[in-house]
């Protein structure tokens, strides 16, 4: 049995953490989580550093990192969020990859202006990210997301061995967007009760 690989790239505000732990939950999924790993590391350690200026972590530091969460989740389906960002990122995560198990890259899309919004409005609800409050931090993210991580979603559009969906997650509602999710992956979503 190959077991699935849910890949989640988008911008910030995309709602990639809010899918994530909603499938999660619902399917009981496992989920390796990039932003929450490098988060874990110590804050003198020079990959905090980079992450608070809102700079990307070198490939080099994501490989061993993703690499060795990918192989704690083994044998299971599992959603793999905020990785890849880079278009080395990506083409790694399909060769090592794609031969074991069924990738399926979800572009979570938005417009940059709905990400702007959400970010302010996770800022005004005090459910910010210490790199949410600084404005120059958010621009460098977005930037960041426009001029490296995009051309990596381009490249796996075409991408041989796995499957790519482009979902338009531009919806006030959550439920909105996450119907379309569940749209792509084939999956019947469970009826909102929050
Ligand atoms: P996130 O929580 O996914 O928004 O990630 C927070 C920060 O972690 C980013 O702004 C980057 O500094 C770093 N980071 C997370 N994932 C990656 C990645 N795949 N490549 C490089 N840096 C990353």
């Amino acid at each position: 049995m190959t077991y699935k690989m849910i890949v989640l790239m988008g911008g910030q505000g995309a709602g990639k953490g809010t899918h994530a732990r909603r499938l999660i939950d619902e399917k009981g999924y496992k989920y390796v989580e990039a932003g929450a790993i490098l988060r874990g590391l110590p804050t003198t350690s020079p990959v905090a550093q980079i992450m608070a200026r809102g700079e990307l972590v070198p490939d080099e530091d994501l490989f061993k990192i993703i690499g060795d969460a990918i192989q704690k989740v083994g044998a299971s389906d599992m959603i793999v969020d905020g990785f890849p960002r880079t278009i080395g990122q990506a083409q790694w995560l399909v060769k090592q990859y794609s031969a074991k198990y069924d990738i399926h890259v979800l572009y979570l899309n938005l417009p940059e202006e709905i990400m702007l919004q959400r970010i302010q409005n996770r800022i005004r609800e005090g459910v910010g990210r210490a790199d949410d409050d600084n404005p120059e931090t958010v621009r460098r993210r977005l930037d960041n997301f426009k001029k490296t991580t995009m051309p990596a979603v381009i490249w796996l559009q075409t991408a041989p061995g796995i499957k790519f969906s482009d979902v338009d997650v531009s919806e006030f509602e959550f439920e909105s967007n996450y119907a379309k999710v569940c749209n792509a992956l084939k999956i019947t979503p469970k009826t909102a009760t929050r």
